[in-house]
Order: structure tokens, then C-alpha cells, then sequence
């Protein structure tokens, strides 16, 4: 393609293309000492319960502070991460930092809101997997049953039969399953019939059209419907007005997360804000 047109495209696209890899390998050279510069943060955005407003759990989001102390979200580096195997020492990094801090959550009516940590397609096929989480939990005294892991369907799809084994085991410990970005992909609905999931986590390109797009709503009915049924929990994600909320509770969805209620915050600005709601 770079050789179609003028040799003139060609050099636009080859500085294009230049610009591209440099900013990878930045990004890459700046995350490998960010965790030993303690250049990284977890900040956690809240997950409320629709029908009481009570928070019940928290996302785990990475976040990562340049030199010139500028805060980047997960979306400006997770993909070169993942793309350099970086994001195994640094998901590692996050498990133990999150488990630690949510050990310290407060019980409400014997329950303490649930930790929900994004594990990547390349995490999850690692071996060590198993024992890290074994080992946050241990480190942390964080209960089994209150870490929730979020993966992708591209997680699920690389190695169907080694997947199947690796929820199992962590089924084995007590560790919950959420299916992310759910509906963002295809042939999901097989995944609940096959898999040990607990959590969908409804993608945020259904709740933007909500409540006008009949196409959305009617989606999101299905889901809601479908969960109910089999017992899996639904949390829209980025809802970012009273109206997606009143919708999506019409819908009998559960949870929800989003601008609406609070973003990725720090653990103190969470128990600040939400703690004693908990
Ligand atoms: P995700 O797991 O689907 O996380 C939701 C993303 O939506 C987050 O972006 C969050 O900040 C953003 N968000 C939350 N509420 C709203 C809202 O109301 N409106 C809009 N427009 N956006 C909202 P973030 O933090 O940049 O993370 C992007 C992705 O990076 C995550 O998507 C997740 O897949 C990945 N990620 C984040 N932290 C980690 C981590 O520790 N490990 C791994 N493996 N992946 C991570
Ligand atoms: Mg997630
Ligand atoms: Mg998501
Ligand atoms: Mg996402």
C-alpha cells in the first residue's frame, strides 16, 4: 500500500509509520522502570448498585505518571504492554497493589464491596497465573470470593480447552469471573453456556444510545433477561447520565459504573466518597 501513488505518499506514510514506532518504543523504554520508579498507581472506579445507590465494588485501573507528573489512563499504554509482554510483571504489580488495598474495604451487613481486576489475554494464558493470584490473596488476606477478574472474549477465544482449565482453577480458589466489554465481539452467548462466569460486564457502546436507540434497548432487555435466567450478574459500563441509569434499571440490570457516579479515583477519594455507603 505504502507503494501506491507518488513517491511523495510514500514518504508521508513512512514518516507516519516513523512517529508510530518511536512513541512505542518510548512508551515501552518509559513503563519498563515504571514500576521501580514507582512511576505506576491503581485508581478505582466505583461500582454502584442500581436499585439502593450503594457501592458493592471497584475496577482496578491502572494508571501510569510521567516525568512531568501528567497522569496517563490504561488506554494510552495497555496495548503497547501488552504487545511487549510488559503487562505480565505490571499486571503482577497490580493484582498484589489492588488486593492490598481493597483488604481494607469496609463490611456493610457482613459484606465488604468486591475488587474487579483486568487480566489480558497474554496474563491469562501465562503460566504463573494461578500462583500469582494465590499469592496476592495470601499476601493481602484479601478473601478469595472478593476478587472478581475481568477478562476479554480474546482471552477466552486463543486456547479454548486451556481457558476452560485456567477458570476452573480459579473457581477452585474462590475467584470470580467477569466476561468484559460483553457484546463488543461475537458468538458471545456460547461462552455462558460453556464457561463458569459470574459477571458480564455490558460494553459501553449499548448504554450510549440508551434510552432513545431502539436497537440498544433492546439489546440490553435481552441481556438482562438472558442473565437473569442463568444467575449472571450484569454491570453496564460507562453510564454517564441519570437517564442510561433509569434505562438500564427498567431493563433489570444490577450495577452499573461510570462518569455518572464517579471515574477511576484513588483508593482514599473512594472510601472518602463512598465508604461509608459501602
Ligand atoms: P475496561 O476494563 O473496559 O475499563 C473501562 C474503561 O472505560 C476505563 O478506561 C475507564 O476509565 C473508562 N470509563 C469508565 N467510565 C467511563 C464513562 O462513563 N465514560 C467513558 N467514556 N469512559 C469510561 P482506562 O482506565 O483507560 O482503561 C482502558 C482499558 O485498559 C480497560 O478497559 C482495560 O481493558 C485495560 N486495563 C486497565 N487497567 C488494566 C490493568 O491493570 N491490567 C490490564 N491487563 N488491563 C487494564
Ligand atoms: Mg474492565
Ligand atoms: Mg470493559
Ligand atoms: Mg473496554
Amino acid at each position: 500500500r505504502a507503494r501506491q501513488g507518488s513517491p511523495d505518499r510514500c514518504e508521508v506514510f513512512d514518516a507516519e509509520h516513523h512517529r508510530g514506532l518511536m512513541n512505542r518504543l518510548r512508551t515501552e523504554r518509559a513503563l519498563r522502570d515504571a514500576v521501580t520508579e514507582g512511576r505506576l498507581e491503581v485508581h478505582y472506579q466505583p461500582e454502584i448498585d442500581l436499585r439502593d445507590g450503594r457501592w458493592r465494588a471497584a475496577e482496578a485501573l491502572l494508571r501510569w505518571r510521567d516525568e512531568q507528573g501528567r497522569l496517563h489512563s490504561a488506554s494510552e499504554f495497555i496495548e503497547v504492554a501488552e504487545a511487549s509482554g510488559q503487562i505480565v510483571p505490571l499486571g503482577r504489580w497490580v493484582l498484589g497493589e489492588a488486593c492490598r488495598v481493597a483488604s481494607a474495604w469496609p463490611e456493610r451487613d457482613g459484606a465488604a464491596p468486591l475488587l474487579r481486576v483486568n487480566v489480558s489475554a497474554r496474563q491469562f494464558e501465562q503460566p504463573g497465573l494461578i500462583a500469582d493470584v494465590t499469592q496476592a490473596l495470601m499476601a493481602s488476606g484479601l478473601p478469595a470470593e472478593r476478587l472478581c477478574l475481568e477478562l476479554t472474549e480474546t482471552a477466552l477465544l486463543r486456547d479454548e480447552l486451556a481457558a476452560a482449565h485456567t477458570l476452573s482453577r480459579l473457581r477452585g480458589l474462590g475467584v470470580g469471573v467477569a466476561l468484559d466489554d460483553f457484546g463488543s465481539g461475537y458468538s458471545s452467548l456460547l461462552y455462558l453456556k460453556h464457561l463458569p462466569i459470574d459477571a458480564l460486564k455490558l460494553d459501553q457502546a449499548f448504554v450510549a444510545g440508551l434510552p432513545t436507540d431502539r436497537y440498544d434497548l433492546a439489546i440490553v432487555q435481552a441481556i438482562s433477561t438472558l442473565a437473569r435466567q442463568v444467575g449472571i450478574e450484569v454491570v453496564a459500563e460507562g453510564v454517564e447520565t441519570l437517564q442510561q441509569a433509569d434505562a438500564l434499571r427498567e431493563c433489570g440490570i444490577g450495577r452499573a459504573q461510570g462518569h455518572l457516579f464517579a471515574p477511576a479515583i484513588t483508593a482514599d477519594a473512594v472510601l472518602k466518597k463512598f465508604g461509608g455507603d459501602a
